[in-house]
């Protein structure tokens, strides 16, 4: 885990963060891991491929945190301003934080969650983010009986202890799979979205939420989600994920910009 320090955190040295912690760094020391991203024997997430990883900086949006020219909204944000405060990723889904997050999602590598759990804390702390709960994006029942897991929850849990915030898994549910947007009509497009999720409504209103994701394509998802706990009752929804593709959430609404990504 090194690399990434969070003693700055008021509950940094909460005993749960710190045994969650501890457990994995067990698991690394009784089974030395490889490389997620290069294969090289000794760390779970290497120093050259650490590296590699094209983290975003300023200026972003204010809102969709879209790498942006100057300071300010984003062109999109301004024309339609998505049902979420804020979304923020720590790195462009490309290269060795790509293959990473591939192990993490379909091959079983789940302290890789813990990993990169830690820049995502750094961002919600710099940005001083305040919520009520942590809620991991849920995945459909069909593929948690296939994988066994939701990599969002392995993300989402050690960011839930390190900022003394509990996590609320059983707030929200997947009803569907959030289909790309990109080739559906306007109607379709709004259709899709708004079926993907159902809320667990009683605990969620007046209250501040946090969503966690492994990765953002279109944003398709973050937006179905954040729309789904507003109108549930939510007073604000911040949105954070590992990485995310460099394709604004709004382009992937424009019929007439076909794309290969998909979500
Ligand atoms: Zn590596
Ligand atoms: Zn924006």
């Amino acid at each position: 885990m090194a690399g990434f320090k969070l003693d700055f955190l008021p509950k940094y040295h909460s005993s749960s963060y710190q045994i969650y912690r501890f457990f994995w760094e067990a698991v690394d020391f009784v089974y030395p891991p490889s490389c997620a991203g290069c294969e090289k024997p000794g760390e779970l997430f290497c120093r050259d491929c650490k590296t590699k990883v094209n983290s975003l900086h300023l200026p972003i949006c204010e809102i969709c945190g879209y790498p942006i020219l100057n300071n300010g909204v984003c062109p999109d944000c301004q024309n339609e301003t998505p049902p979420y405060a804020a979304l923020r990723s720590w790195a462009e889904y490309t290269g060795p934080l790509r293959k990473a997050l591939h192990r993490l999602k379909y091959k079983n590598d789940l302290g890789l969650g813990m990993f990169f759990s830690l820049p995502l804390i750094q961002i919600i702390y710099a940005e001083k983010w305040d919520f009520d709960f942590v809620i991991p994006i849920p995945i459909s029942k069909n593929h948690r009986k296939t994988r066994g897991y939701n990599q969002a929850a392995l993300i989402a849990k050690p960011i839930s202890l390190a900022l003394g915030r509990p996590m609320f898994q059983s707030s929200v549910s997947r009803v569907k799979e959030t289909q790309s947007q990109i080739d559906l009509s306007r109607a379709e497009r709004f259709k899709n979205l708004q079926s993907a999720f159902s809320p667990n409504s009683a605990k969620l209103l007046n209250k501040k939420v946090l969503l966690v994701d492994d990765i953002v394509t279109t944003g398709a998802t973050m937006i179905s989600c954040a729309q789904t706990l507003r109108e549930a009752g939510c007073s604000q929804v911040y949105c954070i994920s590992v990485a995310r593709t460099l394709i604004s959430h709004q382009r992937a609404f424009q019929p007439d910009n076909p794309s290969q990504i998909s979500l």
